[in-house]
C-alpha cells in the first residue's frame, strides 16, 4: 500500500524534501504521490501541517 494525499492539502512543500524516496512532487492543484515508491514510512505524514498524507 501506499499513502495518498488528501484534498486538504495546501501545496507547502514541506513533505517533498521529507520524503526518502522522492516520490512526492507538486501536481496541478495538490501534491500527489507516487504509489509505486513510497514505502510507507510515513515522514509526509509527520510533517504535513493539515494532515493531508494518508496511509491507505
Ligand atoms: Fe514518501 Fe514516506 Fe510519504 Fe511514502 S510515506 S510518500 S515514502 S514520505
Ligand atoms: Fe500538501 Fe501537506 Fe505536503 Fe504541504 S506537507 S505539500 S500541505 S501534503
Amino acid at each position: 500500500m501506499a499513502y495518498t494525499i488528501s484534498d486538504a492539502c495546501i501545496s507547502c512543500g514541506a513533505c517533498e524534501s521529507e520524503c526518502p524516496t522522492s516520490c512526492i512532487t507538486a501536481g496541478d492543484s495538490i501534491y500527489v504521490i507516487d504509489a509505486d515508491a513510497c514505502i510507507d514510512c510515513g515522514s509526509c505524514a509527520g510533517v504535513c501541517p493539515v494532515d493531508a498524507p494518508q496511509a491507505n
